[in-house]
This record gives C-alpha cells, structure tokens and sequence, in this order.
C-alpha cells in the first residue's frame, strides 16, 4: 500500500431531495461501472443499495450502506469509488451527520424540474459544516419542464454556491441527447440504450462554444492564481490545466462543478464517474483528522502504518447478519487483531472483514487507512464508536446532530 494507491481512492456520498433521483442515480453508476448486470426497478424497492427489508418496504434508504466499484476514467490509471449511501430523510439526521462524517466528497444531485428543494438544502448545508466538496448533478433533464440554467440560478440563489458548469446541455427535455464538454473541449452524444458517442471538437464547434468556455476559464480563474496568470497572458489553457484548477478550487470549496444528466435514460452517468475522479477529493486531500487519548488531542493522517483509528458509522442489518460500517482513518485494521472499542470500553476481536461490491461481499485480510470496510459477525456493535489499539485507547471526534439547523418546514 502507497500513496499512490490512496491519491486513487474516492469516498463519496449521494446526496439529494427525496425523489430527486438518487437510488436510480446509484443504481446507474453502479451499472456503468460493471459492478451489475441489470438494473432493477427502483419503485418496487429492488435497487441494490436498498439493503433491509424495512428500506424494500418504505422505498427509501434510511441507512447508510457502502458500495466498492472501480472506475477508470480515459487514459487514466483505475481509481476505487466507495459510495456511501447518504439517507436523505429527516428523521435519521444523525445517521446523516454520521455517514456525513465518513465520506470524503459528495454528489449532490437536484431534479432539474425541481430545482433546488428543502432536504437538498438542508443535506447541502450539512455538508458544508463538515467541509465536504460537493459535485453538483442536475438529473431528469429528460423530463418535461427541465432546466439546467435555473437550477444554476437556484445553486447560487438557495444555497449561496458558485456554480461552475462544465458543459452545455444539447436538446431539451424528451430530446435531450448530449452534452458539450467544455474541459476536455468535446462532443457527446448519447443513444437510447446508453452508449456513449464521443468527438473532439471541430473549428465549428471551437468558433460556436469558445465564449462559453471563457466563461468558464474566468470564473474559475477568479479563484485561482496559476489558471488567472495564464488566462491574463492570453496562454492557451489546455484541458489539464483548466481540470487541475477546477480541482483546486472545488477541494478548497470555493466552486461546485456541475454536470447534468438523466439517470433513468444512461445519460451522463459516464460524465459523472469521470467527474468524480476528476474532481472529489482522495483521503489524502482531506484534512488530519482529530482524536483524543487520555485527553490530549493529536492529529491522524491517513496513514496506513500510523496508530489505528477507525470509526463504525453504521449497523445494517442483512439476511447474512449483522453487518458493522467501519471507516478506518488511520493505521491498518486487521483479521484476527484486537481493538478497544471507546464507547463500550472493551476489547473485541476482528473475526472477519468484507468489502461490500453492489449485492455481494467479499472477505479480505485487512482495511488500510482512508477505506471503508464492514467487520461481519458482530451482534451488539455500536455506532458512532471508535476502534483502536487497546494499548492506544483513542476517541474520534464526537459526532453530535444539529437540530436547530436540521428542521424545515
Ligand atoms: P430518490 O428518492 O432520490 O432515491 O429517487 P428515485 O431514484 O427513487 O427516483 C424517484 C422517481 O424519479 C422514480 O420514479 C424514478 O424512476 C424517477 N427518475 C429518476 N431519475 C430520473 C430521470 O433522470 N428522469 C426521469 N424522467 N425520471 C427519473
């Protein structure tokens, strides 16, 4: 294990409205990347990351479960994509805060009908707290009454983002069929059964979208030094270099890329596994975190042979059996190993790990620092506890719901 396997690590939460399109949106990406065969149906509670009977039964995800796929985005190296499936439903808030916790991106997805709705601004805002970069996906782009341009409006109206579009939507509503790629300067189309039609632009198109991508290139450069000194010299910003500052800028939170696509029809999905690469950050980019022993706070990199730190944020249960979410942030959690858990202040032995791919798991030896991982077998865990060597005693930071800020209307 190296950095240059973690750098190509992204934790990510999907975080939405209800019915903003978030499970079909999983379900695509999950699909796109090989990780299934065959979409379900979403509305007869079939979708993969809906894991209790209790999820099957409402229709929608009231915990937080973590899906491994792998994602390669062109002329790239692999990357691992972990999708933590943020609930978006009020009344689990904590779990929210929890798996808010955890992740170290998210895709906030909005209902290009809808726009910007309460629970997304409330998920958004929460986010925000925790300093989580945000992507931004308008979906149903497909459906009548869709507009991209307004919810770029909303972005900056609701939620006092600065939205930075990547591309331009080609056709509207039923006719939606494509999209201009204003960083990689190209044009997809996309076909009925999901295929992907790419072309670089021709000097029609350069004359036709070069304002656009201006466009961009400034409000980007507004918050980036090295991308503003090339565009004042009038240097020709190339597509590594417009990505790298797009990059910068969303890890700092000064901007929010924004893609759109429909997740029923295939369309953009590719755009957005390729974006989150691009732009949500690796547990290398995210800040130390912070843990307490014998009151005296220190602070943990994502180091996998630093002291282990690891935080269970979830308790699902499954037809197999209970099954424990652990993010491990720092050192190595291991089969067979020994750690004191903070709140039951105990010592437990790991007896097996997996990690969850779609609807299967797999076992595997151990869990490095910045992964996600589920210890299996554990009857009477607890969540919200951190794991650590019984001779460390370590306590992540508390995890504390927000009341005040989680209420709407
Ligand atoms: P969630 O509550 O955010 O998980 O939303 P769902 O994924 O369950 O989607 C809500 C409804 O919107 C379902 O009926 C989906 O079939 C539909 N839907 C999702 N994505 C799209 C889309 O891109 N276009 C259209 N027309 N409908 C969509």
């Amino acid at each position: 294990m190296n950095t240059t396997t973690l750098s190509r690590w992204r934790n990510l939460g999907i975080i939405a409205h209800i019915d903003a399109g978030k499970t079909t949106l999983t379900e695509r990406l999950l699909y796109a990347s090989g990780a299934i065969h065959r979409v379900g149906e979403v509305h007869d509670g079939a979708a993969t990351t809906d894991f209790s009977e209790i999820e099957r039964k409402r229709g929608i995800t009231i915990g937080a479960a973590a899906v491994r796929i792998d994602w390669t985005p062109p002329g790239e190296a692999p990357h691992r994509l972990s999708l933590i499936d943020t609930p978006g439903h009020i009344d689990f808030a904590i779990e929210v805060e929890r798996s808010l916790r955890v992740l170290d991106g998210a895709v906030a997805v909005f209902s290009a009908v809808d726009g910007v709705q309460p629970q997304s601004e409330t998920v958004w805002r929460q986010a925000q707290r925790h300093g989580v970069p945000r992507i931004a996906f308008v979906n149903k782009m497909d459906r009548a009454g869709a507009d991209f341009d307004r919810t770029l409006a909303q972005l900056r109206e609701k939620l006092d983002a600065n939205p930075w579009p990547l591309g331009i939507p080609l056709g509207s509503e039923a006719a939606f069929d494509g999209w201009v790629d204003l960083v990689d300067r190209s044009v997809l189309r996309w076909t009925d059964d999901g295929d992907t039609v790419r072309h670089p632009w021709g000097d029609d198109e350069a004359t036709r979208y070069a304002d656009a991508r201006a466009r961009l290139i400034e409000a980007v450069a507004g918050h980036d030094e090295s991308l503003a000194d090339a565009w004042l010299a009038e240097r020709a910003i190339d597509d590594a270099m417009l990505r790298a500052a797009i990059r910068r800028g969303t890890l700092a939170g000064l901007g929010v890329p924004v893609l759109a696509g429909s997740a029923i029809r295939n369309k953009g999905i590719v755009t957005l596994l390729d974006a989150i690469v691009h732009y949500l950050p690796s547990p290398l980019d995210r800040p130390a975190t912070s843990a307490v022993r014998d009151g005296i706070e220190t602070r943990l990199p994502a180091d996998p042979a630093g002291p282990l730190a690891a935080l269970v944020f979830k308790i699902a249960h499954h037809a197999h059996g209970p099954v424990t979410y652990v993010r491990v942030y720092s050192g190595t959690l291991r089969v067979g190993a020994t750690v004191w858990c903070s709140r039951q202040d105990r010592a437990r032995r790991i007896g097996r790990l997996a990690i969850v791919q779609a609807a299967r798991t797999h076992d595997v030896d151990e869990a490095v620092a910045g992964e996600i991982v589920a210890i299996l077998g554990w009857k009477d865990a607890v969540s919200g506890e951190t794991l650590s060597a019984d001779d460390m005693r370590l306590v992540l930071d508390s995890i504390q719901a927000q009341p005040a800020v989680l209420s709407w209307r």
